[in-house]
């Protein structure tokens, strides 16, 4: 989408990615809340979970045979991800947080659906 800057990332026009494939990517935040902050994006525009289409309707794209808009690809691919960018970090065995923030009261400002990978150090107990 034109104007949205982390499909501008995740498509290779700016910034520098650490992880990607042909469903997401990832990239470091520009202002890390913790030794380790990456982000994982899907390459379509999806702005964040309630926007993700998840069975019903046309133009799936993993299943167009049956006519279903299903993200499930894109989902699965997340994921995928999480994992691979925990162990690029060195962090797998350690732990971390995975935070989505969705819609005003979440405080999302970029309307690009974004998986924060947060690492490397004790982030305690308590989510807020
Ligand atoms: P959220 O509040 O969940 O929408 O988080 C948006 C995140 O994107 C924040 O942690 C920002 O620091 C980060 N961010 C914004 N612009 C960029 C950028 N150009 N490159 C990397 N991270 C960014
Ligand atoms: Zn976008």
């Amino acid at each position: 989408m034109e104007d949205c800057i982390f499909c501008k990332i995740a498509n290779g026009e700016i910034g520098s990615l650490i992880y990607e494939n042909e469903y997401v990517a990832a990239f470091d935040d520009l202002n890390p809340q913790a030794p380790v902050h990456t982000l994982i994006v899907p390459k379509k525009h999806i702005e964040n979970i309630e926007d993700l289409q998840i069975g019903g309707g046309e133009g799936c794209h993993h299943n167009e045979e049956k006519n279903v808009i299903c993200d499930g690809k894109y989902i699965k691919e997340i994921f995928k991800a999480i994992k691979e960018v925990a162990k690029l970090k060195g962090v797998s065995e350690t732990g971390y947080r995975i935070i989505s923030n969705c819609g005003k009261d979440a405080g999302q400002t970029v309307m690009h659906l974004h998986f924060h990978l947060l690492a490397g150090k004790e982030l305690g107990e308590k989510i807020l």
